[in-house]
């Protein structure tokens, strides 16, 4: 089995599952307590996509998708979080959840990310690492000339860690506890896998 396949079947799994278990009797309990606990989350992750609109969409056009050069997107087996997934799942409907898995049936030949169609991401809500890149051109022409700009993106960053690193309780870690309480595992739920991240954990006082 080559890499990517073991990607692909890893992401699988995880749609999989987590399908299972909104789609079950607990279904729609679940995604209501899912949704109050990701609501601040989805608010940052519209204030941060409302930023980048204004702020990067002109610039990324002309510098990447007039000749569809862009860096972004252009890796293959890009990190995915288990909440990650969870949050997309919740905002998906199962017909573009199912998208996902067909897109995860044809590995792709020239090295992009699995996820990439013709008309950009099949997620919802991509992965937070997707959503926090910016490649170094971008960087440097958009972001280093404009102060105020670049404080807000290194804001954002900050917050970003707020959901997702585990020095403190953070909702990523929540996430992945409710399905682990409920009897699921995904090897994408790298918070309670990872030996960095439990590390992190430990060091907090979380374990
Ligand atoms: S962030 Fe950089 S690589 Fe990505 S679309 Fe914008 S300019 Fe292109
Ligand atoms: S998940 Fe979506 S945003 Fe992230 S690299 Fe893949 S296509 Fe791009």
């Amino acid at each position: 089995m080559n890499s990517e396949s073991a990607y692909n079947l890893e992401q699988r799994q995880t749609w999989e599952m987590i399908a299972q278990l909104l789609q079950g009797q607990q279904g729609e309990s679940l995604s209501l307590e899912i949704a109050g606990l990701i609501k601040p989350y989805l608010d940052f992750r519209k204030e941060l996509a409302q930023f980048q609109e204004s702020k990067f969409k002109d610039f990324c056009t002309a510098a990447c998708f007039d000749d569809n050069t862009s860096a972004c997107c252009s890796r293959e087996g890009i990190v995915t979080f288990f909440a990650d997934a969870l949050v997309n799942a919740v905002a998906s409907t199962p017909k573009q959840i199912q998208t996902l898995l067909n897109a995860l049936d044809k590995p792709r030949e020239d090295g992009r990310c699995v996820y990439l169609s013709d008309t950009g991401c099949l997620w919802q809500i991509p992965p937070v690492v997707c959503a926090l890149f910016v490649c170094d051109r971008l960087e440097r022409e958009v972001l280093a000339p404009n102060s105020d700009w670049r404080k807000t993106w290194q804001a954002f960053a900050e917050k970003r860690k707020s959901f997702t690193w585990p020095d403190r309780p953070v909702l990523f870690d929540s996430l992945e506890k409710l399905f682990i309480e409920k009897g699921f595992d995904s090897p994408l739920m790298y918070l309670n896998k990872s030996p960095g991240l439990l590390k992190i954990k430990a060091k907090a006082g979380l374990l």
